[in-house]
């Protein structure tokens, strides 16, 4: 009787030191958000959306086939440019290269600090075939109506560039002078990959010798209810970007006729490939930025959720459980399989004696594309199948503990005061990865608030933007360049 007295005694005092210690733990999380202080930039609005509305009829297209792209769109788009940011053009030095890539220095007055370099592209996707009919206001129109700028590219991205024209405008008439030189740099081929854009420009500035202490291009941005637990508004901010390969698996051996099969075909042998890909699936695992993102949200979520992700040491199998039940949040802690070409056979009545699938894979910054051959090789045992992979590795992860991350969530904050600001891990590929290579960090950040509708009509229909976030978006490239330049 004594025995079980005490050890229920032990029992409860272990339990209450638990309660004690975690409660204690989710007590001491602190917000990671710097107070806002409102932003003071006063923009003439009106001029502002004119300039973007006219941006957006320029057909400044990009065309998986090059020979298929329309200069003069190009040109004529540069020549607006010049002519809409006179105190641009004036005050910072601008570069072409390869006639349509564009770099704009602007010399700060100690040019032997690193720069900071804003980027964004303007070509456009096309707007499919057939489905013009269906936009509200003709995608080219750049028709302004009821507080909105309609047409392909005010999302993407012509947004970031006249809304940092827009910015460095108002800085040089307001007098303003940058403490360290700041790089103005717009890509023409982003959409198909940015290798004269934003490669060359690279390549350019490589040749002398330029380090970046930070590079922002577009990528993450304001959402609201995207983050179960947190009522606020989320910008997230990419500071890594996820691998893309490609693995293709194929089987090569005797086909023959339909009527006597062998057990396994070639079909059949790739078809349970996949299924063993599939069930198996890369461990999920909390960590880097999809880590980081939860570290900045968490302290601005209800208590329970503070609980759970303060004490994430004992919690942490439980958290990826739940992240790995949505396909947006388990891409954020696991390297992804999307097989998406099976091709195989001819004629009904023949075996086909050839048989491949490609697997598309969204690598975690950590997993190698060698890595991932193996895994596949050593999920799927068969010899017979041979298995390549090509693609690109994912990129670096840039820092959220310097004074580049937190002067973006500074700038943010004084724009958009009660989003919370965080590090994310961005799913698809961007320009920034070219610029990982002459910048200490890369951040990828659009500067608006948007719905999960606006996403899908980014290369979509009916793509616009309403004013408030465009005006939003011009402040807040204007507070970056005044909170790097202190
Ligand atoms: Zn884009």
């Amino acid at each position: 009787m004594k025995k079980r007295r005490l050890f229920f005694r032990i029992f409860s005092g272990l339990v209450l030191i638990f309660i004690i210690v975690t409660v204690f733990n989710s007590l001491m999380v602190k917000s990671k958000q710097p107070s806002p202080k409102p932003t003071d930039i006063v923009i003439d609005e009106g001029k502002a959306v004119q300039h973007l509305s006219q941006a957006i009829t320029f057909k400044t297209v990009s065309y998986q086939e090059r020979s298929k792209f329309d200069f003069t769109e190009f040109t004529k788009f540069i020549s607006f440019l010049e002519e809409s940011y006179p105190a641009v053009h004036d005050e910072l030095e601008l570069e072409k290269i390869h006639e349509y890539a564009l770099i704009y220095k602007w010399k700060g007055s100690d040019s032997s600090k690193n720069p900071i370099g804003l980027t964004s592209h303007y070509d456009v996707v096309p707007v499919l075939e057939g489905t013009e009919e269906n936009w509200e206001h003709s995608p080219f129109s750049g028709t302004v109506e009821n507080g909105k700028i309609w047409g392909r590219g005010t999302l993407d991205d012509k947004i970031g560039v006249i809304g940092i024209l827009e910015a460095v405008e108002f800085l040089v008439n307001d007098g303003f002078e940058p403490a360290r030189d700041v790089y103005i740099m717009f890509g023409f081929d982003e959409e198909i990959g940015g290798d004269e854009g934003a490669l060359e420009i690279v390549n350019t500035l490589k040749e002398r010798g330029i380090t970046f202490d930070f590079v922002l291009d577009e990528g993450g941005a304001i959402v609201e209810n995207m983050v179960p637990g947190v009522d606020q508004p989320v910008g997230v901010v990419g500071i890594s970007e996820k691998g893309s390969a490609t693995a293709e698996l194929s089987i090569e051996g005797s086909g023959g006729h339909s009527s006597q099969p062998k057990n396994q075909t070639n079909i059949g042998r790739i078809a349970s490939a996949i299924a063993k890909l599939e069930d198996t699936q890369f461990k999920g695992d909390l960590r880097g930025p999809g880590e980081d993102l939860f570290e900045y949200v968490a302290p601005e979520m209800s208590f329970a959720m503070k609980y759970v992700f303060a004490n994430k040491i004992i919690f942490e199998p439980i958290i990826e459980q739940i992240l790995l039940q949505q396909p947006a949040t388990a891409a954020l802690i696991r390297t992804t399989i999307a097989p998406t070409i099976f091709q195989a056979g001819e004629q009904y009545n023949a075996l086909p004696e050839k048989a491949t699938a490609i697997i598309n894979h969204r690598l975690m910054p950590g997993d190698s594309l060698e890595e991932v051959k193996t895994f596949i090789e050593d999920t799927i045992e068969e010899d017979a199948i041979t298995v390549t992979i090509t693609g690109s590795e994912a990129s670096k992860v840039s820092s959220i503990n310097g004074w580049e991350f937190k002067s973006i969530q500074q700038a943010a904050r004084n724009v958009y005061n009660n989003a919370v600001i965080a590090p994310y891990l961005m799913f698809a590929g961007s320009d920034a990865k070219h610029y990982d290579s002459i910048s200490k960090n890369t951040y990828r950040f659009l500067p608006v608030q948007i719905t999960s509708e606006d996403l899908n009509r980014m290369h979509g229909t009916n793509e616009h933007i309403s004013k408030d976030n465009f005006i939003n978006a011009i402040k807040f490239y204007a507070e970056i360049i005044k909170n790097s330049n202190r």
